[in-house]
């Protein structure tokens, strides 16, 4: 497998706009681990898990958003109920003791998907700085 670097610099040669993996698991053309659906966001467990839980959360509707540096102003309502989002699967999950929310942006952010997700890590003790 590709290493995440690897990945980014990957996905960042291709249209950022252009549909993404994750546009066929909101569509359930391919499996995944859904632990929390509702109109607005799709959360699941990621393929390649950095931690114990490893949960990505997504809009279902990317209007655009790629990523966190393609927001605009009519993207707060969504931003916001993806962090609010990930409060309520890291309590599904049990992360009573903490957890870590990671939003990678653009080639140097390390982000492969341009689709943008925010990523819930937990179940282990966290270290820092991040790499
Ligand atoms: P990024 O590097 O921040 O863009 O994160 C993309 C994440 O999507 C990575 O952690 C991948 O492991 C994850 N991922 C890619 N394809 C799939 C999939 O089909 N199912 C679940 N997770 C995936």
């Amino acid at each position: 497998m590709a290493s995440e670097k690897e990945a980014a610099l990957a996905a960042a040669a291709t249209p950022s706009d252009a549909p993404t993996i994750f546009d066929k698991i909101i569509k359930k053309e391919i499996p995944s681990t859904i632990v929390y659906e509702d109109d607005k966001v799709l959360a699941f467990r990621d393929i390649n898990p950095q931690a114990p839980t490893h949960i990505l959360i997504i809009p279902k509707v990317k209007d655009g958003l790629t990523g966190l540096s393609k927001a605009e102003e009519r993207h707060c309502e969504i931003l916001g109920y993806l962090l609010y989002t990930a409060k309520l699967v890291a309590k599904q999950e049990g992360l009573d003791d903490g957890f870590r929310i990671v939003i990678n942006d653009g080639p140097k952010g390390c982000q492969s998907v341009y689709h943008i997700h925010v990523h819930l890590l937990g179940g282990r003790q966290m270290t820092w700085p991040a790499g």
